[in-house]
């Protein structure tokens, strides 16, 4: 059971009601029993995730959550076998767009909004590792 990190990104489906409160309890709940650990960016229109866990598991459940209606265009970024996680100790921290979290996207991409696709995974990883939590 290789240790895997996957790392993907996703726009919000506007079409579809979104609690992202909901959402985080019941992912929390989820990972917390299949051992994932990882984080959520959501800046109110993109999504970026990090799953962290046995391989097998980490790849059901972004299965699972690619065929969530909440959001689309989902593209897998990056996705390895590492040595140890990077969010350990969050079943699923969450990041949103404020000053000092847009502070942190600016240090690794040319402007203060976070745009996937002008981002490389490594510094998504960064922005996501450092950023500052609005709870795990
Ligand atoms: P069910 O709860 O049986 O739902 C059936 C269908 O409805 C599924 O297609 C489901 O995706 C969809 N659905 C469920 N709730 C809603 C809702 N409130 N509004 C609209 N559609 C809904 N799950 C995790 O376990 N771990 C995660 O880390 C995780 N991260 C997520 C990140 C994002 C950006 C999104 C959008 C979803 C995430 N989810 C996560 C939720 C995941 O997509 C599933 O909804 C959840 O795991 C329940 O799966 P289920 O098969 O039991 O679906």
């Amino acid at each position: 059971m290789y240790l895997t990190r996957l790392l993907y990104c996703s726009e919000r489906n506007a079409e579809v009601d979104l609690d992202i409160e909901q959402l985080l309890y019941s992912a929390r709940d989820y990972n917390g029993r299949s051992n994932i650990t990882g984080a959520l960016w959501f800046d109110g229109t993109y999504f970026v995730q990090v799953l962290e866990g046995g391989r097998q598991v980490v790849s059901e459940t972004y299965h699972r959550i690619a065929k969530d209606p909440r959001h689309h265009s989902i593209e897998i970024v990056s996705c390895e076998m590492v040595d140890a996680r990077l969010f350990h100790q969050w079943r699923m921290a969450y990041f949103a767009d404020t000053a000092d979290n847009r502070s942190l996207v600016l240090k690794y991409s040319g402007q203060d909004k976070l745009i996937p696709s002008n981002m490389s995974s490594a510094s998504l990883l960064h922005v996501l590792a450092e950023g500052n939590l609005l709870g795990d």
